[in-house]
């Protein structure tokens, strides 16, 4: 697992405060001691399993906590009802839409899957498909002689490992070929409705404007959108992230003259980069 820069803890830069203490433990009485060593006898300090340490707020302060509601009321009254763009009707279908939408638009996907799950609804259809047939439905999306591989090797695994189901646990998922955390996570949150917070592109860059966290990886950025809201809320503010992205922030020209989070965001402007003449704004907007 990749480290993550927290701040360090404080530690003591002279030798008095350290004298001072030994002076003090010294100074205690014996009975004191004694209970102390019971009480710890008492409660043993369990390690922390390695599961365990997914997700562990950082502990952000009450103001950064506050700017993040008002964020999310802004996003929400922006893009009301925000939903996946990859359409899909089950997990299978949503997990198959996102191996194939790597390296392509959502747009594309969508174009290409209604073809597929028509002629193979089931793992076991796509792990027994004819390649060159899989090949010719799935050209629209680029890399389609790959694509038809991994489709069919993750077809295979599913029907292997699953009896053709998509697992319902984080763990499962990523232990499929091609599917990492970000699918993972995606998957969990929108086909299962289980508290998850995928870390796309989007995500990313968004989360790192708004000062969310110092992290620029998907993990790091996980935790640190996590930390800041219920995990009712994860899954809608993933998609509001997603879509914020894609709409306003964008990468090279963010809209920040047309942006709700203008007087919230640290970045707004971006040094420049940043449109923040309110009519070029609005027409950057997607
Ligand atoms: S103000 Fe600009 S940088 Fe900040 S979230 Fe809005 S578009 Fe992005």
């Amino acid at each position: 697992m990749p480290s993550r820069n927290t701040t360090p803890a404080a530690e003591p830069t002279t030798a008095a405060p350290v004298k001072k203490a030994v002076a003090k433990k010294a100074a205690a009485p014996k009975k004191a001691t004694a209970a102390k060593a019971a009480a710890k006898k008492a409660t043993p300090v369990k390690k922390p399993s390695k599961a365990a340490v997914v997700h562990v707020p950082a502990g952000p302060d009450l103001e950064k906590t506050r700017q993040a509601r008002r964020i999310l009321r802004l996003l929400t009254a922006r893009y009301p009802d925000p939903v996946l763009e990859l359409d899909f009707a089950s997990p299978l279908q949503l997990l198959f839409a996102a191996v194939l939408a790597a390296q392509t638009l959502d747009e594309r996907v969508n174009l290409v899957t209604p073809v597929l799950f028509a002629k193979y609804p089931t793992a076991a259809d796509l792990a027994a498909a004819d390649p060159a047939e899989m090949e010719e439905i799935l050209q629209p999306v680029g890399y389609y002689r790959k694509k038809t591989q991994i489709v069919m090797k993750l077809a295979s695994a599913l029907v292997e490992r699953h009896d053709g189901e998509v697992p319902g646990t984080f763990e499962e998922l990523v232990e499929l070929p091609w599917v990492g955390r970000k699918t993972a996570n995606m998957v969990l949150g929108n086909a299962f409705s289980v508290p998850a917070i995928s870390v796309d592109t989007h995500v990313e860059r968004v989360a790192h404007r708004l000062a969310w966290g110092p992290e620029r990886d998907v993990e790091g950025t996980e935790t640190d959108v996590a930390a800041l809201f219920d995990k009712k809320d994860w899954v809608s503010v993933n998609l509001l992230l997603i879509l914020h992205g894609r709409r306003t922030c964008h990468s090279r020209r963010p809209a920040c003259g047309a942006c709700p989070l203008a007087e919230e965001c640290p970045s707004t402007g971006l040094a420049g980069k940043g449109e923040l003449d309110p009519e070029k704004a609005r027409a950057l907007l997607k």
